[in-house]
C-alpha cells in the first residue's frame, strides 16, 4: 500500500506532528520530497547531520562495516568502537568511555554514575541532584525529571526524587542551593531546546568551584553543543570550564544512532562490573561511522570554518531584521543560534517554521518563541545565503498573513 503524509496520522503514535511533506532523498544540506520538492535543510535533524546527508565518507565507513559485523553484543568488545573511544580520549578531558544509544542513554549512564560514585565514596546521604529550569536532558523518566521542563514528566509520576532545579546562569541560587548531599550539578554548558541561551562566564567557573568545594560532580550534557556544534570539539573548551562527567550524542553519529558518556578515569571507577550496561551501546557499525565523522570534525581548520558560516548566518539575520523588525535578539555560538521573537509576535515561531515548508527551507524552535538553526557544520555558502533568502520570505509570508 503506498504511503503519505496521512498515513502518519493512521498508524503512527500522536506524540508528533510531523510538517506536511515526507522527505526522500538528502545530499549535504539538501532534501528533496517525495514530489520532488527541493528544500535547504538548516535543521540539520536537530543538531545531528554536522556532515550533511550522506556524506561520501560515512557512507563508505557504513558500507564497509556493513559487510564485515554489524553487532555483537558487549559479551564482546570490537575495533571500530575501540578506535573511537581512543580518540574521544585524545581530543578531551576524558580518560573512560562508556557507549549507548542516544542522547537519554547516555544521560542515563551519567546521572546513575553520579549517584553511584557519591554512595561508593561518600555514602547514601549524598545523592542530590541540582539541575536547571529549561534544561533538556532526554526522554527516559529520569532525564525528564533532570530536565528543567515541568510539561515533559506531567502526568508520569511517581518521578525519581532528590532533584532540585534552579535558574540557569543564577550562581547566587546555586550557592544557597548546593551542599554536601549534592551528588551532582548537571546542565546544559548552553541551553539548546530551552531556547538557545548561552551561560555567563562567572556562572561556570563559579558552578565547577562549588562543586570542588562539595565534592559535586559536573556534569555537562552535550548531546547538543558537542562534536562541532560550536566551533570547538566541545563547548566546554570555548568556555574554558572542564566538567567530570560529559555526555555525547546527537553529532558524534552524524546520523548515526549512537550516544557515549566521557569521564575521568577515577569516576568511571564506579562503573564496576555489572553496574551498567546496554545491548547495543558500542556496537561496530556506530564505531565506524562514529569514526569517520570524528576524523572530520576533529580537523583543526573544520572546526575553524564553523565561525566564518557562524557569521555569514548571523550577518544575514541581522540584515532580514533590519528589513523585517521580526526578531528581539539573534543569539548562538557556532552554528547553534536562536532567533528570538519579539513580543509581539510571540509563540509565533511555529508559524514561521510553517511558512519556511512553503519556501523549500527547513526550520527548527526551541520553544514556542526562538526559532533555531542547526545546519550541517559543512553548509555550503551559498546555501547559506540561499537559505537566508528563503528565510526572509517566509517571515514575510507570515507577516503578511496576520
Ligand atoms: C536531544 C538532546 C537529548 C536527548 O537525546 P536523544 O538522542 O533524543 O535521547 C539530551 N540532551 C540534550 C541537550 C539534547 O539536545
Amino acid at each position: 500500500m503506498p504511503v503519505s503524509r496521512e498515513t502518519f496520522d493512521q498508524v503512527m503514535a500522536p506524540n508528533y506532528a510531523p510538517q506536511s511533506f515526507v522527505p526522500v532523498r538528502g545530499e549535504g544540506s539538501q532534501v528533496w520530497d517525495s514530489e520532488g520538492k527541493q528544500y535547504i535543510d538548516f535543521t540539520g535533524g536537530i543538531a545531528v547531520n554536522v556532515l550533511g546527508h550522506c556524506h561520501p565518507a560515512m557512507v563508505k565507513a557504513i558500507n564497509e562495516q556493513a559487510s564485515k559485523l554489524w553487532h555483537l553484543s558487549n559479551v564482546y568488545t570490537n575495533q571500530p568502537i575501540l578506535e573511537l573511544a581512543q580518540k574521544l580520549v585524545q581530543h578531551t578531558f576524558a580518560e573512560r568511555v562508556f557507549f549507548a544509544n542516544s542522547g537519554g542513554e547516555a544521560n542515563e549512564a551519567a546521572f546513575k554514575l553520579a549517584r553511584r560514585y557519591a554512595f561508593d565514596n561518600f555514602g547514601p546521604e549524598k545523592h542530590e541532584i541540582i539541575a536547571f529550569h529549561k534544561g533538556f536532558h532526554g526522554r527516559t523518566l529520569f532525564t525528564v525529571s533532570v530536565g528543567g521542563q515541568a510539561k515533559y514528566s506531567e502526568g508520569f509520576g511517581p518521578l525519581p526524587g532528590g532533584i532540585t532545579h534552579l535558574p540557569f546562569n543564577d550562581l547566587a541560587a546555586l550557592e544557597a542551593a548546593i551542599s554536601d548531599k549534592t551528588c551532582a550539578v548537571v546542565m546544559e554548558p548552553m541551553l539548546g531546546e530551552g531556547g538557545v541561551i548561552i551561560p555567563n562566564d562567572s556562572f561556570l567557573k563559579g558552578a565547577r568551584e562549588l562543586c570542588d568545594k562539595h565534592n559535586a560532580l559536573l556534569v555537562f550534557d552535550e548531546v547538543q553543543s558537542g562534536m562541532g556544534r560550536t566551533g570547538h570539539l566541545y563547548a566546554y573548551m570555548g568556555f574554558g570550564v572542564t566538567p567530570d562527567i560529559l555526555s555525547t550524542a546527537k553529532a558524534l553519529g552524524g546520523g548515526f544512532p549512537i550516544g557515549a558518556m566521557l569521564t575521568t578515569e577515577k569516576v568511571a571507577g564506579s562503573l564496576v562490573v555489572g553496574t551498567h550496561g546496554s545491548t547495543y551501546g558500542g556496537n561496530p557499525l556506530a564505531g565506524a561511522v562514529g569514526n569517520a565523522v570524528f576524523d572530520i570534525v576533529s580537523e583543526p581548520k573544520f572546526l575553524e570554518a564553523v565561525q566564518g558560516k557562524h557569521q555569514r548566518f548571523v550577518d544575514g539575520l541581522a540584515r532580514i531584521n533590519e528589513d523585517l523588525g521580526i526578531f528581539k535578539e539573534v543569539r548562538g555560538r557556532g552554528l547553534l543560534i536562536g532567533c528570538e521573537l519579539l513580543p509581539e509576535h510571540e509563540g509565533q515561531a511555529r508559524a514561521i517554521m510553517r511558512a519556511g515548508v512553503e519556501e523549500g527551507l527547513m526550520l527548527l524552535m526551541a520553544g514556542p518563541n526562538v526559532l533555531r538553526l542547526a545546519p550541517a557544520l559543512n553548509i555550503e555558502d551559498d546555501l547559506i545565503f540561499q537559505g537566508l533568502e528563503r528565510l526572509e520570505k517566509a517571515a514575510q509570508a507570515y507577516l503578511s498573513s496576520k
